[in-house]
């Protein structure tokens, strides 16, 4: 028998590849700025890493406590190697935070919008979403979140920058949160887009770990580090919880392969810098263009922006005739757009600029 909750689950809706789409639309070339992916590819040291390693001990299980890439992260970060727990990207961090302190008729706060994989995981554990809008500046409310805790909720999540909004919360107001919300509730903090925040030097919250022992804090490879393909996640929490998940993932998650990548990439810090960098850049010319088309968006601090323009349908498939996908589907007349390099930047700028003239 399926489990109940399953039967009502909406599908997480993946990807088509570049190719699919491609043939589907009958185009010679298209931009994907539809997944927030690294458009500066990746480190070059991450192909030398692999070209090294080539296939030594493919028939060889891979190293299941990922030491190598624990101890460079756990300097990295400055935290103890035993608060790392790796995942299969984050998704699988997701589910596994999920599965592993979800009980059917917990209480979840999310924020509205938010990363759709949150309330997939927790419906599939029974448990019951509450969800908190953000602001009119598209911006998490705290406030909102902490008067919405009771005694049922279990967990708390919080996307910092959130997507699809890109906006952000500062530091200091996630340290005031996290003093007023219960032990008992785990907030776990969201980092896939940190290394993109300008607004603040340090914006994330893995040193508040030493002071709250509820705190889980999630990074991934696949967005500033260009690596989404090789699928290297984690979580930092505290150790006694640390140890707890490591008992219930999977005992191979990561492929060796996935570990080197990850390691090389996390060496090249001067590329994850340049391309922060020129996203920063870039970010910026994006809110002043919706800025002077006069169309709502939000202050983004990550790699992509959100923004509401009459028609959005029509115009996502106007862009998708001239070859660049954006993301549909995240709210009614809402696109969300993820930063490409400067020269598809400028054309889809005037592509939508045109669009928007006509209407
Ligand atoms: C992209 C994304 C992830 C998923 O990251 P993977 O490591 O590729 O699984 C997690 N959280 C948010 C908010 C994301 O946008």
């Amino acid at each position: 028998m399926v489990k109940e909750a399953i039967k009502k689950l909406k599908p997480y809706i993946p990807e088509k590849t570049i190719a699919e789409i491609k043939q589907e639309q009958g185009l010679t070339k298209l931009v994907r700025l539809s997944a927030n992916e690294n458009a500066w590819g990746t480190s070059p040291k991450v192909a030398q890493a692999i070209l090294d390693w080539g296939v030594k001990g493919a028939n060889r299980y891979p190293d299941s406590e990922v030491t190598g890439l624990r101890q460079t992260i756990a300097t990295g970060l400055n935290v103890s190697p035993e608060a790392l727990v790796f995942g299969d990207g984050l998704d699988e961090i997701i589910q596994l935070l999920s599965r592993t302190l979800l009980s059917p008729g917990d209480e979840v706060i999310l924020t509205q919008p938010t990363f759709s994989e949150y309330a997939l995981h927790a419906e599939i554990e029974g448990a019951k979403m509450v969800d908190v809008p953000v602001d009119s500046n598209g911006v998490t409310n705290l406030d909102g979140m902490l008067a919405a805790i009771t005694p049922a909720t279990s967990m708390v999540w919080l996307c910092n920058p959130n997507n699809p909004t890109g906006t952000y919360v500062t530091h200091q107001a996630i340290a005031e949160f996290m003093a007023k919300v219960p032990q008992s509730v785990t907030v776990i903090v969201d980092e896939a887009y940190i290394d993109f925040v300008t607004a603040e030097k340090q914006a994330s919250v893995v040193d508040l770990l030493t002071k709250f022992n509820n705190l889980v804090v999630l990074r991934t490879f696949s967005k500033a580090y260009g690596l989404a393909n090789f699928r290297v996640g984690f979580a930092v929490v505290a150790p006694q919880l640390a140890k707890i998940l490591q008992t219930v993932r999977l005992p191979y998650n990561l492929s060796t392969f996935a570990e080197i990548a990850a390691e090389a990439a996390y060496s090249d810090q001067q590329f994850v810098q340049t391309v922060v960098e020129t996203v920063a850049d870039e970010r910026q010319k994006w809110l002043a263009f919706f800025k002077k088309l006069g169309v709502l968006y939000y202050p983004s601090q990550a790699n992509f922006v959100f923004f509401k323009i009459n028609n959005a349908d029509a115009l996502s498939q106007e862009l998708l005739h001239q070859g660049y996908l954006v993301r549909t589907g995240l709210g009614p007349d809402w696109l969300r757009i993820t930063v490409g390099q400067p020269t598809d930047n400028q054309i889809v700028q005037q592509l939508i600029w045109k669009f928007a003239d006509k209407q």
